[in-house]
C-alpha cells in the first residue's frame, strides 16, 4: 500500500472511526483501529510508504563487521536505567525464590486438557512445549475487515451487553471457553489502544464474541518466537530449538499513556510495514503483529551525515522503553541473527506465530547456575559474553572462560554485560527485578492505578 493510500484510510478511519455493522447474525460492531506506534503520540508519525522487499534497501546499520567492536572502546553506554527510573520498586517483604511461575491467572485456568498457549508453563528452557505451542493451531477472530479491525469482546451473549474488552482480528489468538451455537465464551488480553472502543489495558479479560467469527489458522512451520516481557527478551525457535536470544524493549506505561503496555498473549506476524518515521525519528524493518503494535528495530536519528545514530534507544534495550512496539536487537547475536535478519526470514503475511509472556506479579527470573560459564577477552576486554565466540569482537580475539559465580570478583567484577550475544544480567540485577516482581508487590502502580478506571473481567460463573 502507498503513502496515499495510507493517508486515505488513515483519513477515513478519522472521519468514520466506527464500520458498520457486519451482516452476519448476531451483529457485532467493528471498530477499526487507527495506527499508534513509537512516537506516534507526537502526532506527526506517517509511514514512509517503503517496502523494501527483502530489506535490502533499508538503511544500512551495519559499518562493516566487526560492528565497531566495542571491545575495541565503543563509548559504552548501556545501563539499565530506564525501566528502574520508570518502575518505582515496591518496599517488599522479599520472598523471592527463583521457581517460575506457571499457571495463568485465570478463573478458567486448569480446565484445557491440551497444551496451548495458556497453559504452557513460562521456562524458556522447555523446548519441546514451546515449540509444539509455536506449531498448533490458533484461533483468531475474523470479520472480513482486515487485520487493523477490532471486535468487542461482550459480558454477555449479546450485542447490547457491556463491553469487557476488545480483541484485534486476524492475528490475536483467543482461548475458546465454551463454543456455542451463535456466541462463544472466549479470553485474551485486551488489546486496547488509545482509540479502542473499549479501554481496558492489556488485562484478561473473558467474555463473548459471535461464533462465527472464530476461525482457527494454521501457523508458519518454519519458525517461531517468544517474546518475555519479564526478561525483555525476544527468543527465535527454529526446527524444534531455542536458535538465538535478542534483547527488545516492550512498551512502558505511564500515567498519561496506560496503553504504551505491550499486550500480551498469541499473536501471528503478518504485514511487512517496513520503515516509519516520526519526526526525525525512524523505525525500521517493522512487521505487523496486533493493529498497531509492531515488531521492530529500535528507533534511530540521523546524523548530520545522514547516517542513522542508536545512541538514544539501543542502551536501553533489555528494559521496557516504547510506546507498544517492540523494538528488537539490531546487533548481531553470534547466530548472526538481528532485525534484520528477522525481517529477511519473514515474507509478508508469514503467520509466524509470536507468544508474548505477560510478566505478571509473582514471577521470577531464575539465578544461573554457579557453574554456568561466561566468557571475556583476557587482553583488555570490557564485556562478559555468553559465548566463546561473538559478534562483538575481531574474530582473532580468543576468549577466556569462567563461571557465573566468579563474575563479582576480581578481574571479572568491572566487566559491562555485551550488547551482542545477551549474556545473563548480574546477580544483583536480577534480584533486583525479582524483588520488583515479589508476589504481593506491584512491579508497576502506574499500569495499576491506571486499570481501576477499566471494565472488570467478568471472572468465572
Ligand atoms: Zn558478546
Amino acid at each position: 500500500m502507498n503513502r496515499r493510500m495510507l493517508c486515505l484510510v488513515a483519513a477515513l478511519a478519522l472521519v468514520f472511526p466506527v464500520l458498520p455493522a457486519a451482516a452476519e447474525e448476531p451483529e457485532e460492531e467493528i471498530v477499526e483501529h487507527v495506527d499508534l506506534d513509537e512516537g506516534a503520540f507526537e502526532k506527526d508519525e506517517a509511514f514512509s510508504g517503503e517496502e523494501p522487499e527483502d530489506g535490502e534497501a533499508e538503511d544500512e546499520a551495519e559499518a562493516g563487521d566487526p560492528e565497531a567492536a566495542p571491545e575495541d572502546g565503543e563509548a559504552e553506554t548501556g545501563e539499565d536505567g530506564e525501566n528502574s527510573d520508570a518502575q518505582t520498586a515496591p518496599e517488599a517483604e522479599d520472598e523471592a525464590g527463583t521457581d517460575f511461575t506457571p499457571s495463568y491467572t485465570s478463573p478458567y485456568a486448569g480446565q484445557d486438557t491440551g497444551l496451548n498457549y495458556w497453559t504452557l508453563p513460562m521456562d524458556i528452557t522447555a523446548e519441546d512445549e514451546i515449540w509444539q505451542v509455536l506449531m498448533s493451531p490458533i484461533t483468531v477472530v475474523d470479520v472480513g475487515k482486515g487485520e487493523r479491525a477490532q471486535v468487542t469482546i461482550r459480558s454477555l451473549p449479546d450485542k447490547d451487553s457491556d463491553g469487557v474488552g476488545v480483541v484485534t482480528c486476524e492475528t490475536q489468538g483467543v482461548h475458546v471457553l465454551e463454543r456455542g451455537d451463535d456466541w462463544s465464551l472466549i479470553e485474551c488480553y485486551s488489546s486496547s489502544f488509545h482509540d479502542s472502543k473499549i479501554l481496558n489495558w492489556n488485562t484478561l479479560v473473558q467474555g463473548y464474541v459471535p461464533t462465527s467469527y472464530l476461525k482457527e489458522i494454521k501457523p508458519n512451520q518454519e519458525m517461531g518466537l517468544v517474546i518475555d516481557k519479564l526478561t525483555q527478551r525476544l527468543y527465535l525457535f527454529r526446527e524444534g530449538k531455542l536458535f538465538t536470544t535478542l534483547l527488545v524493549s516492550t512498551g512502558i506505561a505511564n500515567a498519561r499513556q496506560p496503553y504504551n503496555e505491550t499486550r500480551s498473549g498469541e499473536f501471528l506476524m503478518t504485514s511487512k510495514v517496513g520503515t516509519f518515521a516520526s519526526d526525525n525519528m525512524k523505525c525500521a524493518l517493522a512487521i505487523r503483529f496486533n493493529s498497531g503494535d509492531l515488531l521492530h528495530e529500535g528507533p534511530n536519528l540521523l546524523n548530520r551525515d545522514g547516517t542513522p545514530n542508536y545512541n538514544n534507544n539501543e542502551p536501553k534495550l533489555g528494559t521496557k522503553a516504547s510506546h507498544g512496539c517492540i523494538r528488537v536487537q539490531r546487533k548481531k547475536t553470534p547466530e548472526d541473527v538481528n532485525m534484520k535478519w528477522i525481517w529477511k526470514a519473514l515474507k509478508n503475511n508469514s503467520r509466524v506465530k509470536l507468544l508474548i509472556w505477560e510478566d505478571w506479579q509473582g514471577r521470577q527470573i531464575p539465578i544461573p547456575a554457579d557453574d554456568t560459564l561466561v566468557y571475556y577477552n583476557p587482553n583488555k576486554g570490557q564485556f562478559y559474553h555468553s559465548q566463546e565466540k561473538c559478534n562483538s569482537a575481531r574474530p582473532s580475539v580468543v576468549f577466556e572462560s569462567f563461571h557465573y559465580s566468579e563474575l563479582d570478583t576480581e578481574p571479572y567484577s568491572k566487566l559491562k554485560r555485551c550488547e551482542y550475544c545477551t549474556p545473563p544480567l548480574r546477580r544483583a540485577e536480577i534480584e533486583a527485578i525479582n524483588e520488583q516482581y515479589a508476589e504481593g508487590g506491584d512491579h508497576d502502580p502506574v499500569l495499576t492505578e491506571a486499570r481501576k478506571s477499566c471494565p472488570k473481567p467478568l471472572g468465572k460463573k
